[in-house]
């Protein structure tokens, strides 16, 4: 199976070519060209398999110039019962609220206690495997510009894997004091965290300017070095995500919530438009989905697309407590508009042409249409937000984190307008405890602790639930990085780094 990009059909790579490039030359992301279609006997048969068996069958059907050992070797590295807490990655908590049934996809036991390990555990294994059939030999150089999760969840998948550096750049005021801890005490030998004096936009700008420095760039490829990125838009990190749609589906047949092809909602707490976009995929190869909740924080931008069909990022950003949704330019939507204009690469260059010159761009009748026929929009405020946390905690004795209970809400909103009963998948991303004091005052009338983690140690003895593990050992965790630098040093601070004059 090959690859085009969504804003020139004729660039065509393999999916190691996809994986290790990451984006295309030409600024467009990379789309398989046609999609394995699943009957519903192939989802029964992935129905008798666990979660690696049926991580091994998806990624074999779209990754077709990786060896069957590769593959094997990649999906078993990645979703081991000693990362993710059980054999399971992706449980379901079943939760009946009134006469509504929502299954909760629990995305976050791993490592990092977000849903970003769920690809990022198993992309390091795709991308040294893909670096090694089209750059043989090379080491990857990974950079990452964080807000948060990424750099934590990059870093964890990446740690002593052989033949990857990995340099994180966070902003030094702009992350939570866990965050900062999660990536200040990283463990491994191939790791280097950054504090860098500027915001996150300075970050990632300072990144993608080291990315196409040429001069850099040459001096990695003297030592027999390149550049590779980790980020969202890289397919190698969607594809992993198609899975644990089927898995749920799976899980819930077996558990006789569904009946054989009854179809489910889909509810997703949504930035960057990956987690949603891989279920869409998940349909299209044969998943029975009826409807896609797509469900924004104050920064409702995707909201006003699917209502209007116009995209306008000129808009006031808002700071909110589920800070991994704070996004005005939601990348993989671009290929979402790939496929619904049936792959019209002219168009979809167009489109995202205008919204860097422009700002928006406002889409045709025809994938209107479509995106009504497949979509709900909605978003809910901070205000509602903790309200959300705080019923669902008194009346289904659930606690959920600030991400997820922005999907719970834009869900009820469907429920409440459509009086859709459809059994509803509800995509859970973060561990509660990561934004422990959101939740905590969200459950509890009591004043708050100063300190993060006696907030996370109160949220606990309120509410019963376990804390995770690995948050729970960075209480006591030996800090190794502690460096800081100016924007304009990130360069020097890359080649020290990587022991380059
Ligand atoms: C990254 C993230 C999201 C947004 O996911 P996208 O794939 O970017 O839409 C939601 N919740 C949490 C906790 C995240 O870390």
């Amino acid at each position: 199976m090959n690859y085009n990009s969504t804003r020139n059909k004729n660039t065509v790579v393999s999916a190691s070519q996809a994986i290790a490039q990451g984006i295309s030359d030409e600024g467009g992301l990379f789309v398989p060209q046609e999609l394995p279609k699943y009957s519903f006997d192939d989802i029964k048969t992935l129905a008798t398999m666990d979660y690696r068996g049926r991580a091994k069958k998806i990624l074999a059907d779209f990754l077709t110039d990786f060896t069957e050992e590769e593959i094997n070797e990649s999906v078993d590295a990645a979703y081991t019962a000693e990362k993710f807490g059980s054999e399971n990655p992706a449980p379901i908590s079943y939760i009946q609220c009134g006469d509504t049934n929502m299954s909760v996809l629990e995305l976050w036991h791993g490592p990092t206690s977000a849903f970003k390990d769920m690809a990022l555990q198993i992309l390091p294994h795709l991308l040294t495997k893909s670096v090694k059939k089209t750059y043989n030999g090379k080491e990857a150089v990974i950079l990452v510009a964080t807000s948060g999760d990424t750099g934590k969840a990059a870093l964890e998948g990446f740690k002593d894997v052989n033949g990857t550096k990995i340099m994180v750049f966070y902003p030094l005021n702009g992350v939570s004091p866990m965050q900062k801890r999660q990536m200040a005490t990283q463990q491994g030998n191939n790791v280097n965290v950054v504090a860098i004096k500027g915001n996150f936009d300075d970050a990632q700008t300072g990144v993608k300017k080291i990315f196409t420095n040429k001069e850099i760039k040459d001096k990695l490829a003297e030592n027999n070095m390149l550049f590779s990125s980790a980020n969202s838009i890289n397919w190698g990190r969607l594809l992993p995500q198609i899975v644990y749609y089927f898995s749920a589906y799976c899980d819930m047949l077996n558990e006789g919530k569904i009946k054989d092809g009854e179809k489910v909602n889909v509810a997703v707490p949504t930035g960057n438009f990956g987690n949603i976009l891989a279920s869409f995929y998940a349909m299209n190869m044969g998943l029975p989905v009826n409807k896609f909740i797509c469900a924004s924080n104050s920064n409702n931008v995707l909201t006003d697309f699917i209502k209007t069909g116009t995209y306008d990022k000129k808009r006031h950003f808002y700071t909110t407590i589920s800070p991994s949704m704070d996004i005005l330019v939601s990348s993989n939507l671009e290929r979402l508009l790939y496929h619904l204009t049936d792959g019209d690469d002219k168009r979809v260059a167009k489109w995202m042409n205008q919204l860097s010159t422009e700002g928006s761009y406002t889409v045709d009748d025809d994938v209107k249409a479509k995106i009504d026929e497949l979509f709900f929009g909605g978003f809910c405020d901070d205000e509602n937000t903790k309200k959300t946390i705080g019923d669902l905690y008194k009346n289904e004795n659930y606690l959920c984190d600030t991400h997820t209970a922005v999907a719970v809400n834009v869900y009820n909103q469907y429920v409440a307008q459509t009086g859709d009963k459809t059994p509803s998948i509800i995509a859970s991303t973060a561990s509660p405890y990561k934004f422990a004091k959101s939740v905590l005052s969200a459950v509890s009338d009591e004043t708050l602790p100063n300190d993060e983690f006696a907030m996370v140690d109160e949220l606990a003895a309120v509410t019963k639930c376990p804390v995770p593990a690995p948050l729970a050992a960075l209480k006591d965790a030996q800090e190794r990085f502690s460096f800081n630098c100016e924007v304009s040093e990130m360069p020097q601070v890359v080649l020290n780094g990587l022991s380059i004059k």
